[in-house]
């Protein structure tokens, strides 16, 4: 098993900590021949609008974009709008999801914060459900979930804040900035 982090800007060493942390093999990926051979790919946190001009320079849209028809990617903040298929604006998007998505959505005053969320779906540690610490940073709204895409999590004032789509996968938060690894360990299920 190979994970390809793409790793254009934002914290894409983090993410490939993890994966070395949880015994995956992790790939830095620049360009489109790299991702050949991977099981899934995740696009980092960092500045969607750096990561989609980076992106149609090196010519990687297309080549992601096929990637996701097959494969599993799961975007983390920056890397959920690049998966969105709309952000209120014109940005480079791989438009693989059923989502719109609101940039920078939880306004100023609150522009980082951290939640523990119930998330029934990921493992359970020690016999028990435990809830999930999760980190948002400048993060975004997953405004409307529609077609072939579903809700995964919500905040409690009930922004969405999680959703997937076969294999894709979409969180506004930040699952690379803890020592939580069960949300990697998710990830790696929809690889399979
Ligand atoms: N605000 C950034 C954007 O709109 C996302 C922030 C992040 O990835 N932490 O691209």
């Amino acid at each position: 098993m190979e994970i390809g982090v793409l790793a254009l800007q934002g914290d894409f060493a983090e993410h490939l900590g993890i994966l070395t942390q949880i015994g995956v093999k992790g790939r830095e990926i620049r360009l489109p021949e790299q991702l050949e051979g991977l099981d899934g790919l995740i696009i980092p946190g960092g500045e969607s609008t750096a990561i989609g001009k980076i992106a149609v320079d090196f010519g990687l849209i297309e080549p992601l974009r096929q990637f996701g028809l097959e494969k599993a990617i799961w975007g983390t903040c920056a890397g959920a709008i690049l998966l969105s298929k709309d952000v209120h604006g014109k940005q480079p998007l791989l438009g693989l999801m059923d989502i719109t998505v609101a940039r920078n959505a939880f306004g100023r005053q609150v522009d980082s914060f951290e939640i523990d969320l119930s998330a029934p779906f990921l493992e359970v540690q020690d016999g028990e459900a435990k809830s999930y610490r999760a980190v948002f940073i400048r993060a975004p709204i997953i405004e409307s979930v529609y077609g072939r895409a579903e809700v995964l999590l919500k905040v409690p004032h009930g922004q969405i804040v999680a959703a997937k789509q076969g294999r894709l996968l979409a969180t506004s938060f930040h699952p690379e900035l803890t020592e939580d690894d069960r949300f990697h360990r998710y990830f790696l299920e929809l690889t399979r």
